[in-house]
C-alpha cells in the first residue's frame, strides 16, 4: 500500500473539501477500500474517513414522510432495526442480514455497500489490464472467465453490480440525498445508477467530492410487501450470484402495484418495469409469476459460462413473488 494523507474531518463541509482534491477518496468503515489499496489497484494520496461524522449520519429514523437511513449505519444496523420490522421494507432486511458474514455485517456501512467497486477479478487485480479500470483495451471478462459476470444490460464491459441493499432499496422506492458544494440534494435512488453502465463509467454517479449522506424510505400505504432472494455458492462470506428484490401492494387479494429489481447479473441493479407491470390487475398466483419471471430475464445475453444465472433468475423472481404474497 502506497503511503497516503488520512483526514478525519470534523464537519460534512470539511469532509467534502478533503474529497474534492485530485484523486482523494472517501472512506466508510473500509472493507471494499482498503481491499483495493491493499490490491494496489488504487493508490489515492489522500484518505477522507467519514466515520468521525456518525453523529450526523448514522442511525435510522422517522423523517416524517418515511424513513431516513444515515450512510455511516451499519448493515447489522439495518438488519435488525425496529423500524424496518414490517412487511413493507422485508427486503432491506434481508438483504442487509444476508451480506457477507456478521463480522462484515457489523461494520460496514449503508454507504459503502451501494458504492463499493464490482468484483471483477480482472478489474480486482492489478495484474491485468482492464477496460473498466482504464488500463487495457478490451473487457478481458467477456472472452475469459465470466461464470459471475453478467446476463443483461452490458456493453462493453460485462462486470455486476455487487450490491444486496441497492436492489432491495430500489425495489421499495428509496430516494437518497447527497452533499456537495454546500448544498444536500435529494434525488430518487435509480439516479445513483448510470444509465448506461459502459466501462468509462463508474458504478455510481456520484461526483468526485460528493458525500452520499443517507437514503429515504417513502411510507408504506396500503397493504404493501417486499422481500429479496438471492442465490450464491456459499452460504456466507461470499457474493450473490443473482438476486431478487421485489415489492407488491395488495388490494382486496388483487395487485395493484409491483416492482422487481434484479441484481448480480448486470453492471446495475436492473429494474424489470415491464415484468412488474404485467403483475398489475393480477391475482396472486404461479401462472402470474411465472410469467413476471420469464419478462424479468427478457432479452438477455448471457456470456460463454454463464447462462445458469437465466434459470437462477427466473426460479428466484418467482419464489419472492409466491413468498411475498402468501
Ligand atoms: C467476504 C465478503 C463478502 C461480502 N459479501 C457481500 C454480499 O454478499 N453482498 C454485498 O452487497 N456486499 C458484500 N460484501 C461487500 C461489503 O458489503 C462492502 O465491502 C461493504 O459494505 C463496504 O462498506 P464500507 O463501509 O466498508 O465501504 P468502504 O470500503 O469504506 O467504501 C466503499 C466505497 O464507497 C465509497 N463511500 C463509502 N461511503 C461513502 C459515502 N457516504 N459517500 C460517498 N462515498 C462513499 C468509498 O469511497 C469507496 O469507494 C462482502 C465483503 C466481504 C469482505
Amino acid at each position: 500500500m502506497k503511503p497516503f494523507t488520512y483526514v478525519l474531518p470534523h464537519t460534512l463541509a470539511e469532509a467534502h473539501t478533503a474529497a474534492k482534491k485530485a484523486g482523494a477518496v472517501l472512506k466508510g468503515a473500509g472493507i471494499d477500500l482498503v481491499d483495493r489499496l491493499k490490491e494496489r489497484i488504487e493508490a489515492p494520496p489522500e484518505v477522507v474517513n467519514l466515520l468521525p461524522l456518525k453523529n450526523d449520519l448514522a442511525g435510522i429514523a422517522d423523517d416524517g414522510g418515511g424513513l431516513r437511513i444515515g450512510a455511516l449505519t451499519t448493515l447489522r444496523q439495518i438488519a435488525e432495526a425496529a423500524a424496518l420490522q414490517g412487511p413493507a421494507f422485508g427486503a432491506v432486511r434481508i438483504a442487509a442480514g444476508l451480506t457477507a458474514t456478521p463480522l462484515v455485517r457489523n461494520r460496514a456501512t449503508l454507504g459503502g455497500n451501494l458504492l463499493q467497486l464490482a468484483r471483477c477479478w480482472y478489474l480486482r487485480s492489478a495484474a491485468f489490464g482492464c477496460l473498466h479500470g482504464g488500463k487495457g483495451p478490451t473487457c478481458l471478462a467477456m472472452t475469459g472467465e465470466n461464470r459471475y459476470h453478467s446476463i443483461l444490460g452490458w456493453h462493453d464491459c460485462v462486470r455486476v453490480h455487487p450490491s444486496n441493499l441497492a436492489p432491495a432499496l430500489l425495489a421499495c422506492g428509496a430516494e437518497y440525498t447527497t452533499f456537495f458544494d454546500g448544498k444536500q440534494e435529494r434525488r430518487p435512488l435509480a439516479a445513483l445508477f448510470p444509465d448506461e453502465p459502459t466501462a468509462q463509467k463508474a458504478e455510481h454517479t456520484l461526483r468526485d467530492g460528493e458525500i452520499l449522506v443517507a437514503i429515504h424510505l417513502p411510507k408504506p400505504s396500503g397493504d404493501v410487501r417486499s422481500t429479496y432472494q438471492e442465490t450464491r455458492e456459499k452460504d456466507s462470506f461470499d457474493w450473490a450470484t443473482t438476486a431478487a428484490a421485489v415489492q407488491v401492494t395488495l388490494q382486496d387479494g388483487t395487485i395493484t402495484d409491483a416492482s422487481i429489481v434484479l441484481g448480480a447479473v448486470s453492471p446495475v441493479p436492473r429494474p424489470r418495469a415491464e415484468a412488474a407491470k404485467s403483475l398489475i390487475g393480477k391475482k396472486p398466483g404461479d401462472a402470474a409469476f411465472l410469467k413476471a419471471a420469464e419478462m424479468a430475464v427478457a432479452g438477455a445475453s448471457p456470456l460463454s459460462q454463464n447462462a445458469y444465472k437465466l434459470s437462477l433468475c427466473k426460479a428466484i423472481v418467482r419464489a419472492a413473488l409466491t413468498e411475498v404474497t402468501r
